[in-house]
């Protein structure tokens, strides 16, 4: 008792000596020093060190450089951590940042993780969870590479066959031959698709040395010729192939594989040119912004597999319903975003109530599952704004509006109500 007389007194001539206010924070970190001192065990202090135990590293290296020593204090260190909805927002676009563009065999394993995070978002920043994005990420990118050095392999092969072919012609020729000529001139003009232009374009421009050593000496060997001419054709074919699965490849990559509308990658490639239209044309067009309502209880009481055929069902209404000139694409999760070209306001209107009234007299059927869907939308028109992102955050708002107000509304940015 006496003891914490002294420790009072003393805090309180400690404060006043050094002209500080004693408000109940300064009071306490002062006492505590004071107790300190004099080796008075204090309860509440144990507790408070034995707390900081839980801390991460980081945190108590905090803790230590700032002397954090009461509790006031330490609730500003415990505001700086990311929140859960923080986290599920990032892990809800995971498998946006980690599928490969070419091969979809570790899209599995993408969604397993993103499944065991989304129950326990905490684990994210876990070593071990980081640790196996480090995994996917390589792996991606190694499953990108290996798709297109298969593809390049054979063509190079046959290269390689034709260089032999020509060096063999060269030894016997010193004349000009009008049909390799035109071998020269067909290899000059092929183009190749950009995602081999690197491992071809080398070879190619090989070739056509090649063949202009050829061309310069050679004497007609038309036996010899013949056969190489018939290789070209053959390569030919071989990058004509080589540029389709290319091309193939590029489609998939912009479409989102589970509805098969467009994804977030190339819907910011449409948003690109619709905006310059808007800006040389000052063609006219609307955001909405979509978000199926209780989409997660969905998956919850009828299975993840029912909640994607919701989205594909939901989907493909949008799609019926957008022209072609419009956009629509799976924004990420259970939203969309359609780009809506209008003349007169109204027609977006009309859109919006066309589109209520499909999904709110219909049932999405899922096996012997049938299910009534809500949705809410956040509608600008983007004549209203500065800037593209000024008119898409607001849509996003107004979604969130939506939901504040009980869902089940479409709200535009006039202050109409669909
Ligand atoms: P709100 O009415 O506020 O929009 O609530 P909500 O449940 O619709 O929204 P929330 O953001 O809480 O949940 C969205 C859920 O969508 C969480 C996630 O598991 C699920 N989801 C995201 N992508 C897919 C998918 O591809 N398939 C399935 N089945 N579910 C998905
Ligand atoms: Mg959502
Ligand atoms: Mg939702």
């Amino acid at each position: 008792m006496e003891n914490i007389k002294t420790i009072i007194k003393n805090t309180i001539k400690s404060l006043t000596r050094q002209e500080i206010i004693a408000t109940p924070s300064n009071y306490a970190k002062e006492f505590y020093k004071e107790a300190k001192e004099l080796n008075f065990n204090v309860e509440e202090l144990n507790k408070f060190h034995k707390l900081l135990k839980n801390l991460s590293d980081e945190e108590k290296l905090y803790i230590r450089e700032n002397d954090v020593t009461t509790y006031y204090e330490l609730t500003f260190l415990l505001l700086k951590r990311i929140n859960d909805k923080d986290l599920k927002k990032f892990i809800d676009n995971l498998d946006f940042l980690l599928t490969p563009s070419i091969d979809y065999n570790i899209e599995k394993k993408i969604s397993e993780l993103k499944l065991e995070l989304e129950d326990n978002p905490e684990r994210l920043v876990k070593n071990s969870t980081i640790n196996r994005l480090r995994k996917f990420t390589n792996e991606r990118i190694t499953r990108d590479k290996v798709v297109v050095q298969e593809k390049a392999k054979d063509v190079k092969k046959v290269i390689g066959l034709m260089g032999k072919y020509f060096d063999k012609c060269l030894l016997q020729s010193d004349d000009t031959s009008q049909e390799v000529s035109m071998i020269k001139t067909e290899l000059e003009k092929l183009e190749l698709s950009k995602h081999s232009a690197r491992d071809l374009a080398m070879l190619q421009s090989k070739l056509v040395n090649t063949i202009h050593k050829l061309e310069n000496t050679i004497d007609e060997s038309q036996a010899e010729l013949f056969k190489g001419q018939k290789d070209c054709v053959y390569l030919q074919k071989q990058i004509n192939k080589l540029e389709q699965d290319l091309n193939e490849v590029s489609r998939e990559k912009d479409i989102d594989f589970l509805t098969g509308i467009a994804n977030r990658r190339s819907f910011v490639a449409e948003v690109d040119k619709i905006e310059n239209e808007y800006e040389i044309f000052k063609s006219k067009y609307a955001i909405v912004f979509y978000d199926i309502d209780h989409f997660k209880s969905i998956n919850d009481n009828y299975g993840h597999e029912c909640g994607d055929t919701i989205l594909t069902t939901f989907a493909t209404i949008l799609k019926k319903l957008t022209r072609e000139e419009d956009v629509i694409c799976r924004y990420g999760g259970e939203e969309f975003v359609a780009l809506i070209h209008y003349t007169e306001d109204d027609e977006v209107i009309s859109y919006l109530k066309r589109v209520r009234n499909i999904v709110s007299t219909n049932k999405f059927v899922h096996k012997d599952i049938k299910l009534k869907i809500k949705f809410c939308a956040g509608v600008v028109y983007r004549n209203k704004y500065n800037s593209y992102k000024e008119a898409i955050n607001q849509a996003d708002l107004l979604l969130n509006k939506a939901k504040h107000e009980g869902r089940n509304k479409i709200i535009i940015d006039t202050g109409i109500y669909v």
